[in-house]
């Protein structure tokens, strides 16, 4: 038996529809299978999703994982909801991956940046696509919250926005590198004490100036901040129009985020407020790290030996997550609920980077 047919007989099988049934199973898996060339046939992808199978974003997320590690696939057809990978070995280099819609560029990366940083090479990848989505993490969420706690644990990666991207006229484009580098370590996020409003940031692409006005208002009203921390940005620089709002925070152990998009037929007074009522909540807690980035951050800890953190809620995300990463490595989490938004996890994982091909 050669060394991809040995692959192909311990291969891994996943129910897409199981917990949240999104696009996270499908991308986690992808990203254990480069990182541990197990190969793995899922079915039921985005079961749970009114459009139930792969989208541009998941298929863009596929064939870029594909290129990175040579991988044999089948089912990689727009709207399939079968997929069999059978990954390759590691490498590195130059790549680019063009979504082709608005699609998420961020899950994209989040998806191939940390398998292609455990391969110890130099990567330079270029991802076009939306920058700033519905329903996924916006750019300045990945690089000022999640992207900093991953290097903590010791991957080399840097990221860069060349042109914002919204839903739904996309034209995005992100770039990121890896450094070579071979130690990663586990990351304890216990501390969120100290935690407070840093700025708030209103864009407004190709739409009216006021927009951002009226909404920098509310937050300055209900946050009690001072001018001098209301940034109001007015660009041409992307596609069509955009309306993305946020509130950035930090915590003693790291930076948090709120952020919501402009809507049709939702007010944009409607937009701050109830960002601002999602960064009272997180305040109200000693916790550092949110609802979204909880469950972004199981797949760095479970890649860098464990860790553990305090966060605000067992979301259907975190949880599908969890199982979706232990039908690949031992990862071993302990839960413990402290207080109504208070949660604990401490996990260890025996996965190395000298386990990685
Ligand atoms: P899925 O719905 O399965 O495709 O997964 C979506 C991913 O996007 C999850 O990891 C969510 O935590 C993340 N996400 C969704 N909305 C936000 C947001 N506003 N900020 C940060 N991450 C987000």
């Amino acid at each position: 038996m050669n060394r991809m047919e040995e692959r192909s007989s311990e291969m891994i099988r996943i129910d897409g529809s199981e917990g949240e049934g999104g696009g996270q199973v499908l991308r986690t898996a992808l990203s254990l299978s480069m990182a541990t060339g197990r190969g793995f046939k899922i079915h039921g992808i985005r079961a749970g999703r009114s459009k139930p199978g792969l989208m541009r974003q998941h298929l863009t997320a596929v064939q870029a994982a594909a290129r990175i590690c040579g991988a044999r696939v089948k089912g990689d057809v727009p709207g399939s909801s079968e997929l069999e990978f059978i990954p390759g070995p590691l490498s590195g280099g130059v790549h680019s991956f063009a979504v082709g819609t608005a699609g998420s560029a961020m899950l994209v990366f989040q998806t191939i940046a940390l398998p292609l940083a455990l391969h110890g090479k130099a990567s330079q990848v270029t991802i076009t696509g939306g920058t700033h989505n519905p329903g996924a993490p916006p750019f300045e969420f990945v690089a000022e919250c999640w992207l900093p706690l991953v290097r903590r644990m010791g991957f080399k990666i840097s990221l860069s926005l060349d042109r914002p991207g919204y839903y739904p006229a996309g034209g995005g484009r992100i770039q990121f590198q890896i450094e070579p580098h071979k130690t990663l370590s586990p990351l304890e996020l216990m501390d969120g004490r100290a935690a407070r409003v840093v700025r708030a940031e209103a864009v407004v692409n190709n739409l009216p100036a006021s927009i951002a006005g009226r909404q920098l208002s509310i937050i300055s009203r209900r946050l009690e901040l001072d001018e001098d921390r209301l940034n109001p940005v007015v660009t041409d620089s992307a596609d069509g129009p955009g309306n993305f709002v946020s509130v950035r925070m930090s915590t003693n152990s790291g930076a948090a985020m709120e952020s919501g998009f402009g809507t049709r037929g939702v007010s944009a007074e409607k937009v701050a407020e109830k960002i601002c009522d999602a960064a009272v909540r997180f305040m109200s807690t000693d916790v550092p790290v949110g609802d979204c980035l909880a469950d972004q951050l199981l797949l760095p800890m479970a890649l860098s030996g464990g860790g553990a953190m305090r966060f605000t809620a067992t979301t259907s995300h975190f949880l599908t997550n969890l199982q979706t990463i232990r039908a690949f490595i031992p990862f071993e989490a302990e839960l413990q609920r402290e207080a109504r938004l208070a949660w604990r996890l401490r996990a260890g994982c025996p996965f190395t980077v000298n386990d990685c091909q």
